[in-house]
């Protein structure tokens, strides 16, 4: 069975993020989508929050479910009996990044291949960073993340 992990921080899930889960629900049979739990910079959200975000606007996708993890990426996919990793490329400077994990994850197993999508034209622009800086000074982030991510969003800024 082709099963792909689709991994990433998600501080929050972006319409980007959502975009690249949904076309490779497209290809794969079943896809996990890796909220990782540790990550060096700190986050906005809790990886419970994080989880939970993703686990609700991948609702409606019947071969889509959402794990945290906190192994190696290779050991995370080899547990849900992974053979692919999805990462989605927005611009030449995500390029060097990727290559060098794709690299790395390559020489750790070469049963799992990393597959790269390009952003759509429309998100390419997106990233949660800018989403989160938006949202901080009270812009609108409607047209760049999920209904129940701009409402988390609201709340954390609240004040
Ligand atoms: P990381 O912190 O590992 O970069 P992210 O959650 O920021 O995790 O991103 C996870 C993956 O999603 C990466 O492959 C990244 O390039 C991709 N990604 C992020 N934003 C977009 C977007 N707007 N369109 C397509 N892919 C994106």
């Amino acid at each position: 069975m082709r099963v792909a992990i689709v991994p990433g921080s998600f501080d929050p899930i972006t319409s980007g993020h959502l975009d690249i889960i949904q076309r490779a629900s497209i290809i794969f049979k079943k896809v996990v989508v890796g909220v990782v739990k540790d990550i060096p910079k700190d986050t906005l959200f809790s990886e419970q929050e994080r989880r939970i975000m993703v686990n609700e606007v991948i609702a409606d996708l019947d071969n889509v479910s959402v794990e945290i993890f906190d192994t190696l990426l290779v050991d995370f996919a080899k547990k849900n009996d992974a053979n692919a990793i999805v990462r989605g490329l927005r611009a030449v400077s995500d390029f060097e990044h990727e290559c060098q994990m794709a690299q790395i994850n390559r020489e750790l197993s070469d049963k799992i291949e990393t597959i790269f999508m390009m952003a759509s034209p429309k998100f390419a622009y997106l990233s949660s960073s800018v989403v989160k800086e938006i949202a901080e000074y009270g812009g609108s982030v409607k047209s760049m993340v999920p209904s129940a991510v701009e409402e988390s969003l609201a709340k954390k800024f609240r004040r």
